[in-house]
């Protein structure tokens, strides 16, 4: 399993457990993804939690031949960058494959508490079919349980939210012990104590912050950078210190509620089945909105992701 990437090295840890391998990718698979694809998207052919076949060159090096169907993978558009050259075109961008869950690490102060981020990345999560949690750390700092009202609005509709504090060392256990066994993938906008709460739960685990903070930005291309690390039998968390937002990637207008999971009892009865639940008469869903049996906050996710797709370019 790939489990870190620098460049052109990938980097596999043998299912036998033994020390990791520096890998090279063999020129072969680099032509058959070119010819699929017409072109060359470097981080797409072989990404972190990929299941590979490698022929060892050495102790320490060899070469990856294969690499395994993936069973889910999550991925987004890649970042808009100015002044490319680019054409505004924006590919998929594969951040991991075959993961179990997705923890969307949130605060409540400090950074604070921001909805509409994590309203993507659910989308992002139930478009891959990957299972997301929702923490919401730093409740030391939330004096009048305003977070409260947040996780009722989740939990409602069915999300496990998981509530922190490194502060007084609360709900931290709870969370380690849902990471075992799985490929976990942590996301978190910077400053909501991501590195603290991995920090606490594995202190014997060197995690070299500074060093995975490595965001390389090169002008044409953004590189996902992001590492996996065995923080136990079968446990492993993959860190994405190089994601800063999510665009969702090859969602239509008329799917997108398909992602909002309570959405879908209401939607089925929308007069039109193409119904992007906006302005077409007879939609139910707007009516459960006005009813209050979806949340407004929801809602109002909803179109703000509804906007994004319509401004693009179809390719
Ligand atoms: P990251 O950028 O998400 O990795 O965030 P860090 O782990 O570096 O934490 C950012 C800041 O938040 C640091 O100053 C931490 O001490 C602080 N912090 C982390 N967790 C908590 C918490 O539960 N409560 C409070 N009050 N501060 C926290
Ligand atoms: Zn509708």
């Amino acid at each position: 399993m790939i489990c870190r990437i620098e460049s052109k090295d990938y980097y596999v840890i043998p299912l036998n457990g033994n020390n990791e391998v520096r890998c090279s990718l063999k020129g072969k698979l680099k032509n058959d993804f070119r010819l699929k694809r017409g072109k060359l998207y470097k981080t797409d052919i072989a990404v972190i939690g990929d299941y590979v076949d490698f022929e060892k060159a050495d102790e320490n090096s060899g070469v990856i031949s294969g690499i395994e169907e993936r069973d889910n993978y999550i991925s987004r558009k890649s970042p808009k960058i100015k002044g490319s050259g680019y054409r505004g075109e924006r590919l998929e961008q594969v951040i991991a494959a075959n993961v179990d869950a997705l923890f969307i690490i949130s605060s409540v102060a400090l950074p604070y508490f921001n909805n509409k981020v994590i309203d993507r990345f659910l989308v992002t999560a139930e478009s891959s079919g990957i299972k997301p949690y929702l923490i919401i750390n730093k409740t030391d700092l939330d004096k009048e349980n305003l977070i409260d009202e947040w996780t009722a609005i989740y939990e409602n509709i069915g999300y496990k939210v998981f509530k922190s504090s490194i502060v007084n060392n609360s709900g931290v256990a709870e969370i380690k012990k849902m990471l075992e066994g799985k490929k976990n993938l942590f996301w978190g906008q910077s400053g909501v104590g991501k590195s603290s709460l991995l920090n606490k739960m594995y202190p014997e685990v060197n995690l070299g912050v500074g060093e995975i903070s490595n965001f390389t930005d090169k002008g044409k291309h953004t590189t996902v950078t992001s590492i996996m690390i065995e923080s136990g039998k079968n446990t492993y968390i993959i860190d994405t210190p190089g994601v800063r937002e999510i665009d969702p990637y090859g969602i239509r207008k008329e799917d997108l509620g398909h992602y909002f999971i309570e959405f879908s009892e209401y939607a089925s009865n929308c007069r039109f089945n193409t119904c992007t639940h906006y302005h077409e008469p007879g939609c139910q869903v707007i009516e459960a909105v006005e009813n209050n049996n979806i949340s407004p906050e929801r809602y109002d996710s909803y179109l703000r992701i509804l906007e994004t797709i319509e401004q693009d370019i179809v390719f």
